[in-house]
C-alpha cells in the first residue's frame, strides 16, 4: 500500500498529471507539475541545510505555497511546522525554540512578525520571506533524491492550546496516510472520491483541520482549493465554485449558515459537509442540514495526537426526525478502535462515562520534547483523549466533553456542552459557554456566559427558566453573565479556562 507523500505524489503524477492537485485564486498546479517543482524544492532546501529529521517551519496563512513546501519536505522526511499566523510573538519564539527549526518560511505579509519572534531566541532559524523562497526554488535542479518511509517523522503539529500549553505532536507519513489508504481500509461511501472532485481548504493549516485536508486530497489525488482563511463569504464563494467537500469548526459552519447569501447560493455541487473539531449544538445542526440539504453531514471526532478523525457520524444519522442520534460523535472510522475506560484502565460497559481511549495506525508518534507527557496520554499503543464520553450498543460515541471542563456541583457531574446546548436553543442566544465558578454551598456552581445575538436582550431569569425545561436541575445555570465576545482559539474553539480565569483568580 501507499503510505507516504513520496509515493502519493509519483503515483497521482503517473495517473493525473494533468489534473489540478493545487489551487489558491488564478494560481493552479498541476500533479505532473507537484513532482517537478517539489524535486527543486528538496534541492533547496537541501541547499539550505534542511535534511532528513531536521525541522522548517511555516508562518502564514494557508497558500499553495505551504502546502508545495510541506509535500516537498514530507517526501524526504524534512518534518513541516506550520505555526499559528495569529499566535503573538512570544508564542511563536516558544515554538521555533521548542522544535529548533533550521528555517522559518513565512508566508506574504508575516516578514515583520517573524523577525520580532527570531530576534527573542538565540539561536534564530533562517528567515526565507515569500520571494526568497520562491527565487530559491526555481534556481533550484530538479534532483534525484531519498524518499523518506512510512515511519519517518513529516509533520509537526501543535495541539489547540484549549486546555493549556500547546504541544507539538510528531506524526509520520504512516500516520497520516494509514486511515485514508483507500486499498487499505473497509470503503464507506464517504471514503469514495470521484476523480473530480475539489476541496476546500479553509481552516488554519497549523491544525489538523487545515493541513489535514491537504492531506485528504493528497492521498485521494483531487483538487484542493485554497483559501488563505476562513470567511463565510469565501466558503459561499467556494460552494458555487463547485467544491464537493469541505472542513468546517461548528463556529464557522454557524456563520455560513446564518449569513445572509446563504438562502441563494447554490450549494448543490457539495457532497460531504465535514465538521467537528468541538461540540456543536443540535439546533446549530438542525439548521445547517437545513440550509444545505443536498449535502451529506459527516461529523468528525478527533484530535491532533490521532491525526485527525477517528470517529465519524455518517449522513444516514443526520435525519432531522430522530435526533438522538445526531448529539452523538459517531463511531470509529475503519481501522481506529475505541474505547470507554474508568479510573483504573478497565474497559466499561456501554452506556457509562468514562474517558475515550483509541488505538489507530494515525496515533502520533510521540509529543515532541514532552516524554512524560507522551508516557501518560500514550499508553500501550492506546491514545487517551482526555474526553469524557459513553458509547451505546452500536458502537456510537457520545463525546460528553472534556474531563478538565466537567463542573463537579453538589457532588454531581455536570459537562457544559450539553447545557451549552440546551441554552443555544434560546433565540436570543448568539453564543454561549457553561462552566464551573467557586460556590461555598455547592463546590463549583454552573454559570453560563452568553454572547446574545444581535440586537437581543439576555434576562438571566428567562435562561434559568428555559434551562430548568430541558435539563436537570443541577445543570441549570446558577447565574449568567452576558459578554460582548466569546473568547475563542483560532480552532474556533471556546477558551472556557480565559472565562474561568477572573473567577479562580488566587485559589486553584
Ligand atoms: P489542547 O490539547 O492543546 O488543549 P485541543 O485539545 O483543543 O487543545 P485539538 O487536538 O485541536 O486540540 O482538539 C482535539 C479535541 O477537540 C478533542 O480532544 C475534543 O475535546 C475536541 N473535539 C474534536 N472533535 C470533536 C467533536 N466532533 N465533538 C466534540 N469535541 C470534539
Ligand atoms: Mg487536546
Amino acid at each position: 500500500p501507499k503510505l507516504t507523500f513520496d509515493q502519493f505524489i509519483r503515483h497521482w503524477a503517473q495517473e493525473r498529471g494533468d489534473n489540478v492537485a493545487l489551487e489558491e485564486g488564478d494560481d493552479a498546479l498541476t500533479f505532473g507539475q507537484l513532482d517537478q517543482r517539489s524535486r527543486q524544492i528538496i534541492a533547496m532546501l537541501k541547499a539550505n541545510g534542511a535534511l532528513k529529521g531536521d525541522r522548517i517551519a511555516w508562518l502564514g496563512k494557508n497558500a499553495r505555497h505551504y502546502f508545495e513546501l510541506f509535500y516537498s519536505a514530507a517526501r524526504v522526511g524534512v518534518v513541516t511546522v506550520p505555526i499559528g499566523w495569529r499566535l503573538a510573538a512570544p508564542e511563536i519564539a516558544y515554538i521555533l525554540q521548542d522544535t529548533g527549526a533550521k528555517i522559518l518560511f513565512t508566508g506574504e505579509g508575516f516578514g515583520e512578525l517573524a523577525s520580532k519572534s527570531c530576534s527573542q531566541l538565540d539561536a534564530p532559524p533562517r528567515v526565507m520571506g515569500q520571494s526568497e523562497a520562491l527565487a530559491a526554488i526555481e534556481q533550484a535542479p530538479a534532483d534525484g533524491f531519498e524518499a523518506a518511509g512510512p515511519h519517518d517523522a513529516v509533520l509537526q503539529l501543535y495541539t489547540s492550546g484549549t486546555t493549556g500549553n500547546p504541544k507539538g505532536a510528531v506524526l509520520t507519513n504512516a500516520n497520516l496516510f494509514s486511515l485514508r489508504v483507500p486499498s487499505e481500509v473497509e470503503q464507506q461511501p464517504w471514503s469514495v472520491f470521484d476523480e473530480e472532485e475539489a476541496i476546500l481548504v479553509c481552516m488554519p493549516c497549523a491544525h489538523i483541520g487545515g493541513t489535514g485536508l491537504g492531506i485528504m486530497a493528497m492521498g485521494a489525488g483531487i483538487r484542493s482549493i485554497v483559501q488563505a482563511e476562513f470567511t463565510p463569504d469565501g466558503v459561499l464563494d467556494a460552494f458555487e465554485q463547485g467544491i464537493t467537500r469541505l472542513f468546517i469548526v461548528p463556529a464557522a459552519l454557524q456563520m455560513v449558515v446564518q449569513h445572509p447569501r446563504a438562502k441563494d447560493t447554490d450549494m448543490s455541487a457539495v457532497k460531504y459537509v465535514l465538521y467537528g473539531a468541538a461540540p456543536i449544538p443540535l439546533e446549530l445542526l438542525r439548521e445547517a442540514v437545513r440550509t444545505i440539504p443536498d449535502a451529506g453531514f459527516l461529523q468528525c471526532y478527533g484530535m491532533t495526537e490521532t491525526t485527525g478523525t477517528i470517529a465519524a457520524l455518517p449522513p444516514e444519522d443526520h435525519s432531522l426526525e430522530g435526533n438522538e442520534r445526531m448529539k452523538s460523535a459517531g463511531k470509529a472510522v475503519p481501522g481506529a478502535e475505541l474505547k470507554i475506560i474508568g479510573e483504573d484502565g478497565e474497559e466499561l460497559p456501554r452506556g457509562e462515562v468514562g474517558e475515550l481511549v483509541c488505538k489507530s495506525p494515525s496515533n502520533m508518534a510521540c509529543y515532541w520534547n514532552l516524554p512524560d507527557a507522551t508516557e501518560s496520554s500514550l499508553r500501550d499503543g492506546w491514545m487517551h483523549t482526555g474526553d469524557a464520553a459513553y458509547m451505546d450498543d452500536d458502537g456510537y460515541v457520545f463525546i460528553q466533553d472534556r474531563i478538565k471542563d466537567m463542573i463537579i456541583t453538589g457532588g454531581e457531574n455536570v459537562y457544559p456542552a450539553q447545557v451549552e446546548s440546551a441554552i443555544y436553543g434560546h433565540p436570543s442566544v448568539g453564543e454561549v459557554a457553561v462552566i464551573g465558578v467557586p460556590d461555598e454551598r455547592w463546590g463549583e456552581a454552573v454559570k453560563a456566559c452568553i454572547v446574545p445575538k444581535p440586537g437581543a436582550d439576555i434576562d438571566p431569569d428567562q435562561i434559568i427558566a428555559w434551562t430548568s425545561e430541558r435539563l436537570a436541575k443541577f445543570k441549570v445555570p446558577k447565574s449568567v453573565d452576558v459578554i460582548d465576545v466569546m473568547p475563542r482559539n483560532a480552532s474556533g474553539k471556546i477558551l472556557r479556562k480565559d472565562l474561568r480565569a477572573p473567577y479562580w483568580e488566587g485559589r486553584e
